[in-house]
């Protein structure tokens, strides 16, 4: 693709018909692909010759979104997967393994904390969390000799920390291992990680990138800048003798990460995406720069107006000047965070039930960047595996309502929540 601009690219990315085919990207709803002779399937399967062959390790249908969303991250390649649970265990299986040690943000979706704390650490990968804010020095402490990688998200999910990346890359980058970035709340749209240092992105495509809540999927974008040829990562720079001996840097140079992510953890594993969901996040994605502007409009109103209102205690929002990371969000999130807001309300708890229930528009639901305005209460929900503790280092304090602010008219989205603050504080 040109140099186009993000919307742009959000529109034409991945999928470039020639004479006679379908304007609109098809969806490709087979398994299978027929090849003339057996030794061309033998060499797609020693990785010798390119095609597809089987839709678990590629689809025309997929292999067009992530072509999309690798050129909105500015990547040099992508895989989707069934979830983005899939792309996060995935981004970190391809390149740690058991004895080895990870460092974590723990200012993380609570998904993602469990997958880490409880199941990374049942394969034998240690994880050490550290706070969101940690200093270069703190990062550094944290590294050990076996650490493999460093993960934060841009923009986490509930607490809106925006996370200082360039420092974490510059901690990754001088221990020589990758730094992995969940860039699921802010989208391409709002930043790109890689232009800070990211090595790896990852997303969960069930929120904004498609946008309106009707699939499930994960992506993985290699950024192609990562030096593997270090001595850290053997199975990136060694022979795999179960592709008869590929070295995945000499065969794919700078896209090794996003290969081996392919042919040995999808072979493996098997979380490939659905081309029917392809299809739909395909559908959400040529809208996605639109949407962002206004989720991020309307949710800039919203927070304004959540925070001159006496029944609400305090109020997060990135682009409020009166958050503690504004600054960081000026730097990061010029363009705007997301439509998240987080905050509390006098009465704690039971005022925050109330209100959740009294909403009329907005919907109560297990859900977070959707067209539609929905609400949350991470505590009893998404987070209620954490301890109190666990909660506090998350920053996702019991009293915390998670509002997701949609693309209605912001004159209805503020009416709904005025009148639901109005009987949850009677
Ligand atoms: C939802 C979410 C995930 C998990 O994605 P699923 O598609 O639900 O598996 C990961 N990271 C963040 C930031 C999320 O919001």
């Amino acid at each position: 693709m040109k140099n186009y601009e993000r919307d742009t690219l959000c529109i034409h990315a991945g999928y470039t018909p020639k004479n006679g085919q379908p304007r609109v990207l098809p969806i490709v709803q087979s398994t299978t692909y027929t090849y003339e002779s057996s030794q061309e399937m033998g060499d797609l399967f020693d990785l010798q010759a390119e095609g597809f062959f089987y839709t678990r390790l590629g689809n025309p249908t997929i292999d067009a979104v992530e072509k999309k969303i690798a050129a909105l991250e500015g990547g040099v390649g992508a895989m989707c997967t069934s979830s983005g649970q899939a792309a996060s265990l995935m981004s970190v299986l391809n390149i740690c393994t058991a004895g080895q040690h990870m460092v974590c943000s723990s200012a993380i979706y609570g998904g993602t904390f469990n997958l880490f704390y409880k199941t990374l650490k049942e394969m034998g990968i240690e994880v050490t969390f550290v706070p969101p804010t940690s200093t270069l020095e703190e990062l550094r402490a944290a590294m050990r000799e076996n650490t493999r990688c460093v993960f934060a998200e841009t923009l986490s999910n509930p607490s809106l920390v925006v996370t200082d990346l360039e420092t974490f890359a510059q901690a990754a980058h001088g221990q020589g291992v990758p730094l992995i970035v969940d860039n699921t709340f802010p989208t391409p749209i709002n930043c790109r990680p890689i232009e800070f240092g990211a090595d790896i992105v990852v997303h969960s495509t069930t929120k904004y990138l498609d946008g309106h809540a009707v699939q499930v999927g994960g992506v993985i974008v290699d950024s192609g800048k990562f030096n593997w040829d270090n001595g850290k990562f053997p199975a990136l720079t060694q022979p795999d003798e179960s592709y008869h001996g590929v070295v995945y840097t000499q065969q794919f140079g700078p896209a090794a990460y996003i290969a081996k992510a392919r042919c040995h953890l999808m072979r493996d594993l098997g979380a490939q995406a659905a081309p029917m969901n392809a299809f739909l996040l395909n559908l959400g994605l040529e809208t996605l720069a639109l949407r962002m502007e206004r989720h991020c409009e309307n949710a800039q109103k919203v927070a304004g107006y959540l925070e001159n209102d006496p029944r609400i205690s305090w109020v997060n929002y990135p682009g409020l000047p009166s958050s503690p990371y504004h600054a960081l969000a000026q730097k990061y999130l010029p363009r705007g965070s997301s439509g998240v807001v987080a905050f509390g309300m006098k009465g704690g708890r039971e005022a925050a039930r109330k209100f959740m229930d009294s909403l009329e528009m907005a919907s109560v639901v297990t859900h977070v960047a959707d067209l539609r305005t929905c609400v949350l209460h991470p505590a009893s929900t998404t987070h209620r595996q954490l301890s109190e503790q666990q909660l506090q280092e998350a920053g996702v304090p019991a009293d915390l309502i998670r509002l997701s602010v949609g693309i209605e008219n912001p004159g209805d989205i503020l009416a709904d929540l005025k009148q639901a603050i109005d009987k949850a504080a009677q």
